[in-house]
């Protein structure tokens, strides 16, 4: 029978994930090499294999999730928005695979799969930085959010285009691997368009010269960047990124592109006779959206060209809304009651109160993302109290969303009385 072998140095028994190396007077364990290694070569520790199988990418490589992993872990996070999730699912998994995988394929090595970017179309606070904040904190890649509104070619007033590299190189902790492996954001693309017209920034032929900065690092170049961001100085150290393997997401509203799909479509419509689509009438009208439409929109041609996946997102319904509050992981109302248990005071709200937020988010156009805010209205007297109140329950009413009373307290003792 095999003896178990033992390691003389830390005395562990050999296991499968510590083997033991046997000399002529002596054994070592794996983790002891690697102790040792360290100690003398502490520059140049070989990487664990945990670090995933592609050998060109050794520095830095990313967990390959399926099409449907990834739309589960949207679920958690992000309501409603189907089909959006399941495009950004598939074209996250296919990106990844074309960086990771496809030097392994023995076959067809002729082809080289090209990169695909997308471009999330939908209201505001319908969940578009949240999709792509979601999946790159779960595949631990490096994200950089950017409003294009923000930027200017390099040169005029604002921030350089080519800053949203150095955001991502942060968001990297520095390593330019890990970074040239990232995802950039860049929100608010449709207020660049070079048509400008009632848009609510006209930008006329800025807005064309930033999209032409921007197409010029979605297409893939290396790019020198300084360090801290800002001003290029002549006497600063540069660190070049190249940017070809970058996932770029461009996002916007695109209000009123409606009409414009509706126009080609050549459809009767109220868009001829100027009365504005419900939103649900957007909604399904959106999902017709082509990528003409866009350039007619006032995105450059060129650009539009490299943004080839189209993802639209729904206004978010009262029902998701609510379910928005509460369901997801890190929801607001999860929130909020975990701040009320820290006090030791038990908290709830009434589905009516709910569905006023609701409808109060919704009338503010801000979708979901100005459900905070409007906690935070509801919540601040109550929880300027929280300290005094261990041991009682709070309910949110309808009445007390819309400020007609204040949230119903029950005492510890039992005694129905409204909050002070
Ligand atoms: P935008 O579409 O303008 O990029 P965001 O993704 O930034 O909107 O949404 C703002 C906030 O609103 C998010 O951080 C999240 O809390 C909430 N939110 C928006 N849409 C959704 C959604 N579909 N599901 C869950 N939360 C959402």
């Amino acid at each position: 029978m095999d003896e178990i072998k033992k390691c003389d140095f830390c005395g562990e028994d050999q296991s499968d994930d510590n083997p033991v190396l046997a000399g002529d007077d002596a054994m070592i364990c794996k983790n002891c090499i690697v102790s040792a290694y360290t100690l003398f070569f502490a520059d140049n520790v070989p990487q664990d294999e945990s670090v995933e199988a592609d050998e060109s990418n050794k520095e830095f490589s990313v967990k390959i999730f399926t099409p449907k992993e990834l739309k589960a872990i949207l679920d958690d996070y992000v309501i409603g928005q189907n089909r959006a999730k399941k495009i950004f699912s598939v074209a996250v998994y296919n990106h990844y695979k074309r960086l990771f995988k496809q030097d392994f394929l023995d076959i067809d090595n002729d082809t080289e799969i090209s990169k695909s970017n997308l471009i999330f179309i939908g209201p505001t606070g319908s969940g578009k930085t949240l999709m792509a904040q979601t999946l790159a904190k779960h595949l631990d890649v490096p994200i950089a959010i950017t409003d294009a509104t923000s930027l200017t070619e390099a040169g005029y007033v604002g921030e350089d285009v080519e800053n949203v590299l150095t955001k991502l190189l942060n968001s990297a902790d520095g390593d330019v691997k890990k970074a040239e492996q990232g995802i950039v954001f860049i929100d608010e693309i449709d207020k660049i368009s070079r048509l400008g017209e009632n848009r609510s920034i006209t930008r006329d032929v800025s807005g064309e010269g930033v999209q032409q900065a921007l197409l010029k690092l979605i297409e893939g170049s290396v790019v020198n960047i300084s360090q801290k961001g800002g001003r290029k100085h002549p006497n600063q150290e540069f660190i070049q990124i190249d940017t070809t393997n970058i996932l770029f997401i461009c996002a916007g509203a695109f209000d009123g592109i409606d009409d414009i799909i509706q126009k080609r479509k050549g459809g009767n419509t109220l868009g001829f006779t100027h009365q504005k689509h419900s939103q649900e009438e957007i909604d399904l009208i959106l999902s017709e959206l082509e990528t003409e439409d866009l350039i007619k929109y006032g995105l450059i041609p060129e650009l539009v060209g490299r943004l080839h996946i189209l993802a639209t997102l729904d206004a978010i319904s009262v029902e998701d809304m609510v379910v928005i509050m509460d369901e997801p992981k890190n929801s607001l109302i999860k929130q909020y009651k975990k701040l009320f248990k820290i006090d030791n005071v038990d908290l709830e709200f009434d589905k009516e109160a709910l569905k006023e937020i609701a409808e109060l988010a919704i009338e503010r156009k801000t979708g979901a993302r100005g459900l905070r805010a409007i906690f935070e209205e509801i919540m601040v007297d109550i929880m300027y109290e929280l300290p005094d109140m261990a041991g009682d329950k709070v309910s949110i009413t309808k009445d007390a969303v819309l400020k007609k009373s204040k949230p119903l307290v029950t005492k510890n003792d039992n005694i129905l009385k409204k909050s002070a």
